[in-house]
């Protein structure tokens, strides 16, 4: 995307655009609108992120585009929201687009494939690397318009009854673990399942499952996985900054006057910034209380990163090789992610590696 096209499209520069304010609230019309969510009210960090654009667009209307926030089961179950947005049951939801890589395997990238980017660059590509553009193009055929809408930054890579150290001890351990990240596991011989968030600590404590991941310190620690399965893993190299996204069903943004569009992108755009900011603030103290409740820390050993890297890289090859959509996105993605890494590798990753572990 084109810097002009970006700054109009995103409305990020009201003053330079064709958009003019309507001078009094009387001119502005009386919208109210339903959004799905797919994440949990207890996550005041996900949920609440929706509830946050929510009010922002309010404020920007003075109180006549009204939007409220329905948790997972109110309206619809917590992954068939984007059905219900493509199907007009409510005008938008606050969902992942990797729960639904059932209907394509592209619906992932708007939000994380495993060794993929991370927030920044998840920012990087949608803003000014095209990735906007491409999921756009891609969701349109679903009759949905789609904005990034928060991140959870890297997060954890879960929670183990027993330790993993080292790849062979992956073979039969049963873990919750969804999508991409799950077919993964299962090629190192782990054994995948898939489950709601609230179903985690009971199948965990009762050992139905022996590992569970979920998000990062200050989400897991609500929902106790320490007290049944102490051996926490790092990083979730699955999810290295998965976005969360803000799905609008097409009919009802193109009914909408072109200053509440502009309203929705502005919202959209500061509950992405301010979600990542929420979870870097609150993750130390979160992770030290888990820390002081017996959880013990440990990295993924070397082998096993190492061979999950490998499949993820032969399973994008193999999906583009057959899915033409996935395959579009993918080309323009993958050179994307090795430019960044490349750069990251030179001022971002040295200054960190050194900073975080030397300066007191
Ligand atoms: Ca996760």
């Amino acid at each position: 995307m084109k810097r002009r096209d970006f700054l109009k499209g995103a409305g990020v520069g009201l003053a330079a655009g064709a958009v003019s304010l309507p001078a009094r609230a009387a001119d502005l019309p009386e919208v109210k609108w339903r959004i799905a969510s797919s994440f949990p009210k207890s996550l005041d960090t996900i949920f609440g992120g929706g509830e946050q654009f929510a009010k922002r667009v309010e404020q920007l209307t003075q109180g006549k585009f009204q939007i409220r926030v329905f948790a997972p089961g109110e309206i619809v179950p917590g992954l068939q929201v984007f059905d219900a947005v493509q199907q007009g049951t409510v005008e938008a939801g606050h969902s992942a687009g990797y729960y639904y890589v059932g209907k394509n395997k592209a619906f992932a990238f708007d939000t994380a494939v495993p060794f993929g980017l991370t927030a920044r660059q998840q920012n990087a590509w949608f803003y000014y690397g095209g990735g906007l553009d491409l999921t756009r193009e891609f969701y349109k055929e679903y009759g949905v318009i789609n904005f990034p809408c928060g991140n959870t930054g890297t997060q954890m890579g879960g929670w183990f009854r027993k330790e993993i150290k080292s790849l062979a001890d992956l073979k039969g351990v049963k873990m919750r673990i969804p999508g991409f990240g799950g077919e993964i596991m299962a090629k190192l011989g782990a054994v995948p399942q898939s489950l709601p968030g609230s179903d985690i600590y009971p199948s965990l404590e009762k050992g139905a499952i022996d590992a569970a991941e979920w998000v990062g310190p200050y989400d897991d620690e609500k929902l106790g996985l320490y007290k049944v399965a102490k051996h926490y893993y790092y990083p979730g190299w699955w999810e290295g900054g998965p976005t969360l996204s803000l799905y609008i069903n097409q009919k009802e943004w193109e009914k909408l006057p072109e200053y509440y569009q502009q309203c929705i992108t502005v919202a959209a755009a500061e509950a992405n910034l301010h979600m990542l900011a929420e979870y870097d603030a609150k993750n130390p103290a979160a992770l030290g209380k888990l820390i002081r409740g017996g959880a013990v820390l440990h990295p993924y050993p070397k082998d096993l990163m190492e061979a999950a890297a490998k499949i993820a890289n032969e399973l994008y090859e193999e999906e583009a090789g057959k899915n033409p959509a996935f395959k579009k996105i993918y080309d323009s993605w993958k050179r994307f992610r090795n430019d960044e890494f490349q750069w990251f590798r030179v001022a971002e990753t040295t200054y960190a590696n050194f900073t975080f572990s030397n300066v007191k």
